[in-house]
C-alpha cells in the first residue's frame, strides 16, 4: 500500500513550532500562517519584546507566546527551547530565522568587529537554534522539522554585505551537515533562501523605505511582474515544515523569482 501524502493543513495540527525573529518581517508572517493551519501553539521568540508581544495579541494568545531570546546566547537558546518543551510538551517545528545585515561592505571596507556580531546572530545563533530543537527532538523522539532561513545570498557571491554572504554560506553547511546527522532520528533539516524583500531589515541596510527597496529588487529576478512579499517566503516554510514534504531533507528552497539560478541577462 502506498504512503499517503498528508496535505500542509492536515499535517499541522495540534503541533508545536518555534519561530525565531517573529516580531517583525518574514518571522512574523510564517508565524501568522501556522497559526491559521492549525498548529497548536507557535512560540515567538526575539528580542524585540514590544513587537513580539504585540504579534502574540494580534495572533491570539491561545495560539500564540511570546519569550525574549536573544539568538547569539546559547544560554537563552537553551533556555527557550525548554521552556517550550516544558510548558506545551513537545517541539515539532523549529524556523531558525532571526538575522541580522550590516550596512554595505565590501571586501576592503570590512568592519571585523560588526562581522564578528553578524556571525554571533546569523551563525552561532542559527547553528544554537539547530543544535537545542535537535537535542529535545531527538531526547522525546519527534520527527520533527527544522527550517533555517538562509538567503540568495548564500549561493552567489555579493558586490556588497560581504560578511552578510559569508554568514549565508555558513547556514547552507550548517543545514546540508544537520539533515545527514539527524536523518536516523527522522528529523528533516531544509533552508530557504529568499532574494532581497522590504523588510525592516532591508529598509534599514538600504535606508529606503518599502516601495524604493522593491523598485531595486523587483528588476534583478527573471520572473518579471511580480514583487517578493514576506508571505511567498512563508507559504515555502509552511511547506517544509509540514508533512507534504516529508521526504525532503538537506534542501535549499529558492523563493527568488529565479535570481540564483537564471541570473538577469543584463546582471
Ligand atoms: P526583519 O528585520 O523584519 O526581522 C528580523 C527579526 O529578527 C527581527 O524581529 C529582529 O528583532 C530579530 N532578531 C535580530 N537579532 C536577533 C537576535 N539576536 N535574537 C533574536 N531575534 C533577533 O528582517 P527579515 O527580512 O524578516 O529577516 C528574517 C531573516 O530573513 C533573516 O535571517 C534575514 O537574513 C533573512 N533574509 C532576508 C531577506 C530580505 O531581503 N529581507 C532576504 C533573504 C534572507
Amino acid at each position: 500500500m502506498a504512503d499517503e501524502v498528508t496535505s500542509q493543513s492536515n499535517s499541522l495540527e495540534g503541533k508545536v513550532a518555534i519561530v525565531t525573529g517573529g516580531a517583525s518581517g518574514i518571522g512574523e508572517a510564517t508565524a501568522r500562517l501556522f497559526a491559521d493551519h492549525g498548529l497548536r501553539v507557535v512560540v515567538i521568540a526575539d528580542i524585540q519584546d514590544e513587537k513580539g508581544e504585540h504579534v502574540v495579541t494580534s495572533i491570539g494568545t491561545h495560539r500564540c507566546s511570546y519569550i525574549h531570546c536573544d539568538v547569539a546566547n546559547e544560554n537563552q537558546v537553551r533556555s527557550m527551547v525548554d521552556w517550550t518543551v516544558q510548558k506545551y510538551g513537545r517541539l515539532d517545528i523549529m524556523f531558525s530565522n532571526a538575522g541580522i545585515l550590516n550596512n554595505h561592505q565590501t571586501v576592503l571596507e570590512l568592519d571585523l568587529s560588526a562581522m564578528e556580531r553578524l556571525f554571533s546572530v546569523n551563525v552561532r545563533g542559527m547553528a544554537a537554534c539547530v543544535k537545542h530543537a535537535a537535542r529535545v527532538m531527538v531526547e522525546r523522539g519527534v520527527r520533527g522539522s527544522i527550517v533555517c532561513t538562509a538567503s540568495a545570498s548564500a549561493s552567489v557571491g555579493g558586490m556588497r554585505h560581504t560578511d552578510y554572504t559569508m554568514s549565508k554560506h555558513a547556514v547552507l553547511g550548517l543545514v546540508r551537515s544537520a539533515s545527514r546527522q539527524l536523518g536516523q532520528h527522522g528529523i528533516r533539516v531544509n533552508c530557504v533562501s529568499p532574494s532581497g524583500l522590504a523588510t525592516p531589515l532591508l529598509c534599514q541596510a538600504y535606508g529606503m523605505d518599502e516601495d524604493g527597496v522593491e523598485g531595486v529588487f523587483s528588476t534583478l529576478t527573471s520572473l518579471q511582474g511580480l514583487v517578493l512579499k514576506v508571505n511567498h517566503v512563508a507559504e515555502a516554510v509552511l511547506f517544509l515544515a509540514s508533512d507534504a514534504s516529508a521526504f525532503v531533507t538537506g534542501h535549499n528552497l529558492a523563493v527568488d523569482g529565479g535570481l540564483v539560478s537564471s541570473p538577469h541577462p543584463s546582471q
